[in-house]
């Protein structure tokens, strides 16, 4: 069977000492195995990244923005493997791997414009004939640790930036789905990056840890669930590591006695159940106002949700695949029986879904449940599936109350016709991306992706702005040139 290696210094390397399998979700067979890297293989890819990195620092920034406008030229000629891979490994359908491979995109464009980003700033005269200025520089050998809900978005949210930026990068991706980043970093050596400017680590705790306790690597990225988010930034930081640890989210919609009704069900359909509810940015939970609202919306999502597909992700008229592994569909089933159990109404119900001739695959289909109450451990977890839960408040300050309450802070959104509501949402709400009758904003390249609370430990964004900041570092140089012949006089006053 095909195991799947490692990327170092522009090789693939195998290593099968360890191995775990990679499973097809959509049939639940196992179609390869990922190498699990030892200490030893991760500190080959930090030693390799960090050989690369002295030329790389001063290659000028306009060329290294050149291998990143080729890399987009490759990445767009190579779509359909890269999506075929994402369907093969996540279950994602093509429709919704090209609409991540297009956001990761976008990222690459960001950084075609480096030279520009990095400009710095200047200030002249600062003190008699004293000029002064910033710049940001690399920080070195950066790692990236990444979840296997976007195998191909998330790593591109942070490799192209960190590099671009003049830094040498080493990713971690999740072994569930490891097989795009290997090619994602192929096409980076083919637009003409030097070895081991990228290289890519499969594998699981070791390597992370191995990661977090070199001294050569100078900042860490991570996306995934927020308990492994909370401990990656901790150990991290305590080992003097610049970090940024993006965890989970439970995204409420807050949907006004005054919303479009059929326009908010629309766009619920596919924020709640696009790509199985697997992303961070979902959204699991409507809060309606009123039982007006309520009642309209539960009886119109209901009738939306016959005709939804859950499906192979070869055919594109599915609406969307399996979960990612029999464990998470065993854990969304429970989320499910407890919300029961608990005394919430089961409005659709998406156990019993059944694909034909992929009977082990691992299917969820779309559920709605009505009644739910913030006291049910459905609506204080993530589940991570395709689970819309209604919740009924009175008003609109309740269901604000309710989302600041919330441990994640990730995103959220509000469905209304009124100008003035709209705007107190979205100026008081304590969380870090906000929608205004749109369910899912992720920001675009150029501004920069973060929740608040437990949804992002650090201070900086993942990509745009924040990005550029996160993989550099501000130096300030104050600088005299006398005159010849000039004697500067001696001053024990501090200047000003
Ligand atoms: P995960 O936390 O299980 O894994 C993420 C990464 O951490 C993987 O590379 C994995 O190998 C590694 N990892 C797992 N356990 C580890 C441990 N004990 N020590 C060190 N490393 C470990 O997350 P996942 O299941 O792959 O992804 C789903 C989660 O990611 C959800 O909670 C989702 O909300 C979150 N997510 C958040 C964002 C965001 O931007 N906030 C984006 C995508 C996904």
């Amino acid at each position: 069977m095909k195991v799947i290696g490692h990327y170092i210094n522009g090789e693939i390397r195998q290593d099968s000492t360890r191995t775990q399998d990679v499973y097809n979700p959509a049939t639940g067979g196992i179609s390869k195995q990922v190498a699990l890297a030892s200490k030893t293989m991760t500190e080959e890819a930090i030693a390799a990244a960090e050989a690369a990195y002295p030329a790389w620092r001063n290659t000028p920034p306009n060329k290294r923005a050149q291998v990143m406008f080729k890399y987009r030229t490759l990445l767009q000629e190579n779509s359909d493997k890269i999506c075929a891979l994402i369907g093969e490994e996540h279950g994602k359908i093509s429709h919704d791997a090209a609409g991540e491979l297009q956001r990761g995109i976008e990222n690459v464009e960001y950084a075609c414009g480096i030279a520009e980003l990095l400009k710095g700033e200047h200030s002249r005269n600062v003190g008699p004939g004293i000029d002064s200025w910033s710049e940001f520089q690399a920080l070195g050998v950066v790692a990236g640790i990444t979840p296997f809900n976007f195998p191909a978005m998330v790593p591109l949210w942070m490799y192209p930036l960190a590099i671009a930026c003049g830094n040498c990068f080493i990713l971690k991706p999740s072994e569930k789905d490891p097989s795009v980043s290997l090619l994602l970093a192929e096409l980076l050596s083919e637009a003409g990056l030097p070895d081991g400017v990228m290289n890519v680590i499969n594998g699981d705790i070791e390597a992370v840890n191995t990661l977090l306790e070199d001294e050569r690597v100078k900042a860490v990225s991570f996306v995934g669930s927020t308990n492994i988010a909370s401990q990656i930034y901790a150990k991290a930081s305590a080992n003097g590591k610049r970090c940024q640890a993006l965890g989970g989210a439970k995204n409420h919609a807050v949907v006004m006695p005054d919303a479009d009704i059929d326009n908010a069900v629309n766009l619920l359909l596919g924020a709640s159940f696009g790509s199985s509810g697997e992303r961070c940015m979902a959204l699991p939970v409507v809060l309606a106002v009123g039982d007006k609202a309520g009642d309209l919306l539960v009886e119109k999502m209901q009738a939306a949700m016959q005709p939804l597909k859950t499906g192979v992700y070869t055919d594109s008229n599915n609406d969307f695949g399996p979960v990612i592994t029999k464990e998470h569909q065993q854990n969304v089933f429970a989320h499910i029986n407890s919300a029961e159990q608990q005394g919430a109404k089961i409005v659709v119900d998406g156990r019993d879904v059944k694909v034909a001739d992929h009977e082990n695959g691992y299917f969820v289909g779309a559920t709605l449940i009505d009644n739910v109450t913030p006291d049910m451990s459905s609506y204080q977890q993530e589940i991570f599936g395709p689970v819309l839960q209604v919740v009924r408040v009175n008003s609109m300050q309740e269901g604000m109350d309710l989302i600041d309450a919330h441990e994640y802070g990730n995103g959220t959104c509000i469905f209304t016709r009124d100008g003035e509501a709209a705007r107190y949402f979205s100026d008081h709400i304590k969380i870090g991306m906000v929608g205004i009758n749109t369910p899912l904003p992720v920001p675009v390249a150029y501004h920069s992706f973060g929740g608040w609370k437990r949804s992002l430990f650090g201070d900086l964004a993942a990509y745009g702005p924040d990005g550029v900041r996160f993989y550099t570092k501000r130096k300030t140089v104050t600088q005299r040139w006398p005159s010849a012949g000039v004697r500067e006089g001696v001053q024990f006053a501090f200047p000003s």
